[in-house]
């Protein structure tokens, strides 16, 4: 038997290896990815990258890292996002600040930025909104891949356009414009040459509402109705009074919202309809043409 005092020293006496082997075993219950949380957590809690930890397996952190590390522990094991723990999140390449008043960027929706890419000439200087910008993701992207486009990166969020502001600064990215508002209401009178959206998309009564993190996010960034799809028939209805003739609409969508929100753009008028999978194959993002 141990007594307390033994336990400390063991604890503080543990390898990175030891520290993490213990994590990985503890959060392998909640978490869909328990090694990479653990292992992005330590590499915080020392300020050090990940590739640190796998060279220096047996290396015996100082008290104060393991503090860290186990204070951010003890909240992922209580369902908190990786992401919120730390303040940040890696989208398109870019570090962005991320905060419990915006949806943390998901893997998913580069997917999106690529296929806005596809629609963007680098040589014309085009303009460009992302409608919900959350934490400014789709419109960093956009942003930074085609520095002469002027974008507009819209939000109802005061609190949210807040930490999208910060990180256009950071950045560095000098052609985004911040407004506020629901959907389109900032854009009136103005046509674009693309418009992009990520917006809410989840069934109110859909379990996964209460599933792993989401909880931790802001419900207005995810819940969208009964069917999940009250923004998006929303942003449908609205893009065509500020598409520019053979502007793009390009938007993220549910998982099985592959064949609803082609069938949505189809029926207001948009041509070249396609939808597209995302890496896991699931129907994820729709564009099509305003002919005009
Ligand atoms: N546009 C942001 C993103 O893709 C926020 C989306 C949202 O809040 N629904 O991360």
């Amino acid at each position: 038997m141990l007594d307390g005092k033994e336990t400390d020293i063991m604890m503080n006496a543990a390898t990175l290896r030891e520290l993490l082997a213990d994590a990985i075993q503890r959060l392998s219950d909640l978490s869909k990815s328990p090694r990479l949380d653990a292992e992005v957590l330590m590499a915080a809690a020392l300020e050090q990258s990940r590739s640190y930890l796998l060279a220096w397996p047996e290396r015996l952190p100082e008290p104060e890292q393991v503090a860290r590390f186990t204070a951010w522990l003890e909240r992922r094991l209580l369902g908190e996002p990786v992401a919120y723990l730390l303040g940040y999140r890696e989208f398109w390449s870019l570090e962005l600040e991320v905060t419990p008043d915006t949806l943390i960027p998901r893997p998913e929706t580069e997917l999106l930025v690529e296929l806005a890419l596809e629609r963007l000439s680098v040589a014309r200087s085009l303009n460009i909104v992302d409608l919900g910008t959350g934490s400014g993701a789709i419109a960093m992207a956009l942003a930074s891949e085609r520095p002469k486009a002027c974008c507009i990166a819209t939000d109802a969020s005061p609190a949210a356009l807040v930490v999208a502001q910060r990180n256009a600064q950071r950045l560095n990215l000098t052609n985004i414009a911040f407004r506020e508002g629901d959907w389109c209401a900032p854009l009136v009178g103005e046509r674009f040459d693309l418009i992009a959206a990520n917006p809410p998309y989840i069934a109110a009564a859909d379990s996964h509402w209460a599933m792993g993190g989401l909880c931790f996010e802001p419900r207005a960034a995810l819940v969208a109705g009964v069917d999940g799809l009250d923004a998006l028939r929303k942003i449908i209805a609205q893009v065509p009074d500020y598409l520019k003739a053979d502007g793009w609409l390009v938007l993220e969508h549910g998982y099985d919202q592959g064949e609803s929100v082609p069938a949505l753009m189809q029926e207001q008028g948009f041509v070249e309809v396609s939808d597209h999978r995302d890496a896991a194959g699931w129907p994820r993002t729709t564009c099509g043409r305003w002919p005009g």
